[in-house]
C-alpha cells in the first residue's frame, strides 16, 4: 500500500504540541499537508510548528483551550481564513484524571475531565463539520482510547468520556456520511507520552507493565500511522468506526 498523500490539504490537530498529537502533526506535514498545531500550551504548539517549517513543511500554531467553545470557533475561523479551508481534523487534546473509586471521584475532577475529553471533542466537531460542509467534505478522527471499549477501575471520568467519544463519533458519522465527511475514532493502548508518564506516576509502573501483551508500550508514531491512514483517501469507505491500536491490551 502506498503512503497517504495530503498535498494541498489543510489539517487541524488539537493537543498537537505534545505526544500523540505532535507525532500526527509531523506525519501529516511529511505527507504534504499544511498543519495547524493547536494546543493549550502555546509554547509547545509554536515550537512544533517551527520545527516542521525548519524541515520544509507547512505549519502554523494556535493557542486554544478546547473547553472554551468560543475559542474553538475562533480556531476553526482562523484555519479557514488563513489556510483557505479545512479538509482534515484530529480532535486529540486530552487529559488524565485522578485514580479514585467512582463513589469517591471528586466532582471538580469529573467536570474538568469531561470538559476536555468529551465536550472539547464536541465543540471542535461542531465547527469543523460546518467548515467542511462549506467545501464539500473532509475527514475527522477523534482520539478515544482503549478505555473507549473496556473499563479500568478507578478511571470513571476518563473511561466514560472516552466511551462517549466513540458514541459521538458514530452519530456524527451517520449524519454526515452523505455529505462527504468521514468521521472515525481511534483507541490507543498505553503509548509512551507525557500523559502516560503522569498516569504511571499515579497508578504504578509494575501493574502497567503486566497489562502489556507485547511486552512494551506503544509509540506515538504507531498511533499517527493509523490516524493518517483513516484521514487518507485509502480509507474512503471507512466511517463511523472505532479503531484500536493497543498491542492486544483489550484482547484479554
Ligand atoms: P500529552 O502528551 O499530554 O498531550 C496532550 C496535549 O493536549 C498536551 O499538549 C496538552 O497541553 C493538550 N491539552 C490538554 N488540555 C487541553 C485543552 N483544554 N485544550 C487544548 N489542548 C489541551 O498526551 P497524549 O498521551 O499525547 O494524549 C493525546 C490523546 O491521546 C489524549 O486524548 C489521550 O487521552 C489519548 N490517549 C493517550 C494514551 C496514552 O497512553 N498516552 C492512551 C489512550 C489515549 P498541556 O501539556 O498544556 O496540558
Amino acid at each position: 500500500m502506498t503512503t497517504p498523500d495530503f498535498t494541498g490539504k489543510v489539517a487541524l490537530v488539537t493537543g498537537g504540541g505534545s505526544g500523540i498529537g505532535a507525532a500526527i502533526c509531523r506525519q501529516l506535514a511529511d505527507e504534504g499537508a499544511e498543519v495547524v498545531v493547536a494546543d493549550l500550551d502555546a509554547d509547545s504548539a509554536r515550537n512544533l510548528a517551527a520545527e516542521i517549517r525548519s524541515v520544509g513543511g507547512r505549519a502554523r500554531d494556535f493557542a486554544v483551550d478546547v473547553t472554551d467553545a468560543g475559542a474553538v470557533e475562533k480556531l476553526i475561523g482562523y484555519t479557514v481564513e488563513t489556510c483557505g479551508g479545512l479538509h482534515l481534523a484530529v480532535n486529540n487534546a486530552g487529559v488524565d484524571g485522578p485514580r479514585k473509586a467512582t463513589a469517591d471521584y471528586p466532582l471538580d475532577n469529573w467536570h474538568n475531565l469531561m470538559n476536555v475529553n468529551l465536550n472539547g471533542v464536541f465543540y471542535c466537531m461542531k465547527h469543523e463539520i460546518a467548515a467542511m460542509l462549506q467545501r464539500g467534505g473532509g475527514a475527522i478522527v477523534n482520539m478515544s482510547s482503549a478505555l473507549g471499549s473496556v473499563g479500568l477501575p478507578f478511571t470513571a471520568a476518563y473511561t466514560a468520556a472516552k466511551h462517549g467519544v466513540v458514541g459521538l463519533t458514530k452519530v456524527a458519522a451517520i449524519e454526515y456520511a452523505r455529505f462527504g465527511i468521514r468521521i472515525n475514532s481511534v483507541g490507543p493502548g498505553w503509548i509512551e507520552t507525557p500523559l502516560l508518564t503522569e498516569h504511571i506516576a499515579i497508578a504504578g509502573s509494575r501493574r502497567m507493565e503486566a497489562l502489556q501483551p507485547m511486552g512494551r508500550r506503544g509509540r506515538p508514531e504507531e498511533v499517527a500511522a493509523l490516524v493518517c491512514f483513516l484521514l487518507s483517501e485509502q480509507a474512503s469507505f471507512i466511517t463511523g468506526s472505532y479503531h484500536l491500536v493497543d498491542g492486544a491490551y483489550t484482547a484479554h
